[in-house]
C-alpha cells in the first residue's frame, strides 16, 4: 500500500499538462497564467501629480515669493504645459507635472483671488513633494507577472495596465464527477427510510469550483457493472478528468476497479495508507485521462479530492506550487493505526501567538456535518501515534488563502 506522499507523487508524475489557450481579460480571473506580463511603459509613465493645488517653481518659493499669477489650469489627461517664470498652474491629481514646475502646493494651503494664488503664511513647500516620479514603481519591460500565477483581481489590474485585452492561460479541463450507489437519492426526490441522500456529487463539484475548476458536470449511477461500464465509457470519451465516488472498497457492490479495467483505464494504484480515504483508486485512461475513484464516505471523498485531485489539476494547469503551511495542534491527539491521519481542524488565531489547529471531532468518516466551519485538515505522520498539544502539523486548507 502506498504512503500518502507516494500516492501524490505517482499522481503528479502521471497527469498530463492541461495545455494553454488565449482568453479575453474578462474571462481570466482565477485562471493560471501561461505567459509573462511585462510592463508596457514606465509606471507612472510621467511625473504624476498626487494632490489638487498649484504647480510652481520651488526656486521661486525659496526666493520668498508667495503670490503667483495663475497661468492656466491643467487636469488629469491634459498634455503637460510649460510653466512661465514666476507663475503657477492650477493642477489636479493625476495630471502630469508641467515642464519647469517642481513643487506642488495643495489647494488647502492657498487662497485664490483676482487670478492669483497666495500661499498660506508659514507653509513650508518642499521640492518634488506630491510628485509620483516617472518610473518609480517600475520601469518599462519589467516582468510584472510570471507564468504559473493564479490570476487575482490585482493581477487583472496589471494585465489591463499593460494594454492587453487577452492573455494566455491554462486550458480548463473538462471534468466529470460521477457518484455511484444504489442507496443514494438526490435532493428534491422522495426518500425511503433505508436510503441515503446523495451529497458527494454537488459537494465535489463545489470543491472543484472553489479552486477555479468550473467545467464540471455530475452524473449519478447505480451499482450495476453493465450500466457503469456503458456510462463511464461515455464520460471517458468526453472528459479530460473523471472524479468518481463510491464503489472502490471491498464490498460485493464495489465494481469500479473491474469496470475501469474493462474500459482500458490502467490502474496506477489502489489504496493509500491513510484515514480517511484508504480505498482510493487512481488510474489513467486511454487518452491519459486522469481517473480518480474516491471512497464514497463523504468526509473521505472531500479529503481525497482536496489532497489529490486539486493538486493534480493545479499541477496540470502549471500553477507554481506554494510552500507547505503548518499549524500547531491546540490539544493532544492520539492516533494508533499505522496510517497517515488527516484530521479536520478549525484554525484559532491570537495576537502574537502561533496559528493553532483545533481538531474537530468527526464521529466516523461519514460524519460530514461536523466539517462545516472547519478550515481544512492537518496531516499527522504515519509512524507516530501521540501528538502532544503544540506539535506543528502540515495544514491543508479546504481553500487556499
Ligand atoms: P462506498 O464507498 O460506495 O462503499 O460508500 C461508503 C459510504 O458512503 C456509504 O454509506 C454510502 O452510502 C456513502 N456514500 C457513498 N456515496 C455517497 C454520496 N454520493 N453521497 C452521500 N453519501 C455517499
Ligand atoms: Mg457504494
Amino acid at each position: 500500500m502506498l504512503t500518502t506522499a507516494e500516492a501524490l507523487d505517482a499522481i503528479l508524475a502521471s497527469v498530463p499538462d492541461a495545455g494553454a489557450k488565449v482568453v479575453s481579460i474578462d474571462r481570466a480571473l482565477n485562471r493560471i497564467l501561461r505567459q509573462s506580463v511585462h510592463a508596457e511603459r514606465d509606471q507612472p509613465p510621467f511625473d504624476r501629480v498626487t494632490m489638487d493645488g498649484i504647480a510652481i517653481s520651488h526656486a521661486d518659493f525659496m526666493a520668498g515669493k508667495r503670490q503667483f499669477p495663475i497661468q492656466a489650469m491643467q487636469a488629469a489627461g491634459d498634455p503637460a504645459l510649460t510653466l512661465e517664470p514666476g507663475h503657477a498652474i492650477e493642477i489636479m491629481t493625476g495630471a502630469s507635472l508641467p515642464d519647469g514646475a517642481d513643487c506642488i502646493v495643495p489647494v488647502e494651503r492657498i487662497a485664490v483671488a483676482n487670478g492669483a494664488a497666495e500661499i498660506e503664511a508659514g507653509y513650508a513647500a518642499e521640492q518634488r513633494q506630491f510628485i509620483h516620479a516617472r518610473g518609480s514603481d517600475h520601469l518599462k519591460g519589467t516582468e510584472l507577472l510570471a507564468p504559473g500565477t493564479r490570476i487575482s483581481p490585482m493581477d487583472i489590474a496589471i494585465i489591463a495596465s499593460c494594454g492587453l485585452t487577452e492573455i494566455a492561460v491554462s486550458s480548463a479541463p473538462a471534468i466529470r464527477v460521477i457518484s455511484t450507489g444504489n442507496e443514494l437519492v438526490p435532493p428534491g426526490e422522495p426518500i425511503a427510510p433505508h436510503q441515503i441522500r446523495m451529497s458527494n456529487g454537488p459537494a465535489l463539484i463545489a470543491m472543484l469550483a472553489s479552486h477555479g475548476f468550473s467545467d464540471c458536470s455530475h452524473d449519478h449511477l447505480v451499482d450495476d457493472p453493465e450500466l457503469l461500464k456503458e456510462h463511464i465509457g461515455r464520460h471517458l470519451d468526453a472528459a479530460d478528468v473523471l472524479v468518481l465516488s463510491g464503489g472502490v472498497s471491498m464490498g460485493k457492490a464495489d465494481f469500479l476497479p473491474e469496470v475501469l479495467d474493462s474500459l482500458g483505464v490502467d490502474v496506477v494504484f489502489h489504496k493509500i495508507s491513510q484515514r480517511p480515504g484508504k480505498p482510493m483508486w487512481f488510474g489513467l485512461g486511454p487518452r491519459q485521462q486522469a481517473v480518480f475513484a474516491l471512497p464514497g464516505n463523504p468526509v473521505s471523498a472531500l479529503v481525497c479530492c482536496r489532497q489529490y485531485v486539486i493538486p493534480a489539476l493545479n499541477a496540470a494547469a502549471g500553477l507554481r506550487p506554494r510552500p507547505p503551511e503548518f499549524a500547531s495542534l491546540a490539544r493532544d491527539v492520539t492516533f494508533k493505526p499505522r496510517l497517515t491521519c488527516f484530521l479536520p481542524v478549525r484554525l484559532v488565531y491570537s495576537v502574537g501567538g502561533p496559528v493553532l489547529a483545533m481538531p474537530v471531532h468527526t464521529n466516523t468518516s461519514g460524519d460530514f456535518a461536523s466539517l462545516s466551519g472547519t478550515d481544512g485538515y492537518v496531516e499527522l505522520a504515519l509512524e507516530q501515534t501521540d501528538f502532544p498539544s503544540g506539535t506543528p502539523a502540515q495544514l491543508h486548507r479546504w481553500r487556499e488563502a
